[in-house]
């Protein structure tokens, strides 16, 4: 079709509002669900990451834009030949890297819906369906996975569920709102002090395991970070806690935010709340990060790690991590939002509304204006799953991590480095005779890069105090146990090849 017919009324919607007709639209669109089904359909035959070398696309694609319309067909062609050939494949069953990115055709359906009706949720006015849905759906998911009643919102509140974008900016919002209530109350304590000063009194504590954006979340605040020292467990104990905090006070710096972790990136370990909240008490803001493993918390099996939560003050997890909602989906309860809206409410004339007293407006509990309509992934998963089969999900994938943890205790050439509680393996070669640590992880990284260079599976490192290791990570759509086996059969045979060139 010539470029001037689109642009008049071809049917429907103007062609050079939407870019497309109708029927283009409808065609591309066939295109497109064939292709998602064949692309996980597929997914055994897809290597896990690419053989790109870095600057590839440059010179595949011109320097500037087109000035005509491209072809629809030139285009899905350029995507499967350049684009394709870039991407690391996160639900290939050869996939085991870093923690999981979730997926589910209910969530992808969720997400063309969302696109199509293109709407803002920052207010209630702005699109009432938006911020209706969200408090509800939390409240759901709460439930499901076991948070006290104080974090539900039914209607009313002070407790309820925000949809943030991700645990880092969780963890932002819940520094910021800690950081202004407790200047609030101190500026009532110490009139005479700047706002100043007492900013550069506040100290917030964290596993020296915790996730790097608890570090960028207090450089942003502009707030000391304390890193707390871990038990041989991994887990902060609240002795360590009050140990660190007890000398902070009496250098006369002022304690206001903990964030303990459920599931730490490293090896999966989990902070000890029920000991951590009675030192916190009411005056410490108590944030719960548990990014990966709070999705674990929907089978009851698991909640034992999440005991003592009752006393938190904020509660996050990603279901976009290991839950079936795409990205981007990051839960953050709070048990009162006013503490969020109080730290955050600005009212320009062009946002207020009629009805901004009795609605929620969400523009008040995250850092952007705008927002899309993510709770409408979580209504599809949550209804289309059924808790039921999420649970099972989450069950399947731990099983495949115990059956690749009786893999490498098979082998005595190997050890496991952590208790395997979820879908997290942390491993590493022993090397017979040697005791020095440094040695023993440089094998282990010379190992980790013969494995990922051979692309026959990906999987990362990490290190805990000085030790390196390697971890498997169960839950991409791929993966099954035939999936860790082969796993298992590329690791030992780099092992092998690795030990070959010690003796
Ligand atoms: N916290 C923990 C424990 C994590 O493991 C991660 C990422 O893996 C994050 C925070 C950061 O998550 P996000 O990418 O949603 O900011």
């Amino acid at each position: 079709m010539e470029n001037k017919e689109k642009c008049g009324h071809a049917s429907g919607y103007n062609y050079c509002r939407m870019g497309m007709t109708d029927s283009d639209f409808q065609s591309a669109a066939k295109d497109l669900t064939e292709f998602v089904v064949n692309y996980y359909s597929n997914l055994n035959e897809i290597h896990a990451n690419p053989s790109v070398e870095p600057g590839y696309m440059k010179s595949l694609l011109p320097a500037s834009a087109p000035e005509q319309p491209d072809k629809w067909d030139d285009v899905f062609k350029d995507f499967d030949k350049i684009v394709m050939a870039g991407l690391a494949h996160w639900q290939s069953s050869r996939f085991f890297a870093f923690f999981p990115t979730a997926t589910s055709y209910p969530s992808i359906l969720a997400d063309v819906l969302i696109d199509c009706c293109s709407c803002m949720g920052f207010t209630w006015n702005s699109s009432p369906a938006c911020t209706e849905l969200e408090p509800i759906v939390l409240d759901w998911l709460a439930k499901a996975i076991g948070l006290p009643n104080a974090f539900i919102y039914d209607g009313k509140g002070p407790g309820c569920g925000v949809i943030q974008g991700s645990a880092s900016e969780a963890t932002i919002m819940t520094v910021l709102a800690a950081r202004a209530k407790t200047l609030r109350t101190l500026a009532v304590k110490y009139p005479g002090q700047s706002q100043h000063t007492l900013l550069s009194k506040l100290v917030a504590y964290a596993s020296e395991c915790s996730h790097s954006s608890v570090e960028r979340a207090c450089l942003i605040a502009m707030v000391k970070l304390n890193k707390v020292p871990v038990d041989e467990n991994i887990a902060v104990r609240g002795d360590a806690l009050k140990a660190a905090m007890d000398k902070d006070r009496k250098d006369g710096m002022i304690p206001f935010y903990v964030c303990a972790t459920l599931g730490t990136t490293d090896c999966a370990s989990f902070d000890n709340i029920v000991e951590i909240g009675p030192v916190c008490g009411a005056d410490v803001w108590l944030h719960v990060d548990a990014a990966y493993a709070g999705a674990s918390f929907i089978c009851p099996e698991y909640r034992h790690f999440m005991e003592g939560v009752e006393m938190v003050t904020s509660f996050n997890f990603n279901p976009h991590k290991w839950l079936m909602v795409n990205f981007d989906f990051s839960a953050l309860w709070v048990k009162n939002c006013v503490d969020l809206i109080n730290s955050f409410n600005v009212n320009p004339v062009y946002l207020r509304h009629e009805n901004q007293a009795t609605t929620i407006d969400y523009r008040h509990w995250q850092l952007p204006l705008g927002r899309r309509f993510r709770s409408l992934k979580l209504w599809f998963v949550m209804r289309i799953f059924g808790v039921e089969n999420m649970r099972k999900r989450i069950r399947e994938d731990v099983q495949h991590a115990k059956t690749f943890e009786e893999l490498v205790r098979a082998d005595d050439r190997f050890e496991i480095c952590f208790p395997v509680h979820l879908g997290l393996v942390c491993f590493r070669l022993v090397v017979a005779g040697e005791c020095d640590d440094e040695k023993i992880n440089k094998v282990n990284q010379d190992l980790l890069g013969r494995i990922v260079d051979s692309k026959e599976i990906y999987i990362v490192g990490s290190r805990v105090r000085q030790r390196f290791h390697l971890r498997l990570v169960t839950g991409s759509v791929g993966c099954d146990d035939k999936a860790v086996k082969f796993a298992w059969k590329s690791i030992q045979k780099h092992a092998c090849s690795v030990l070959r060139e010690i003796v």
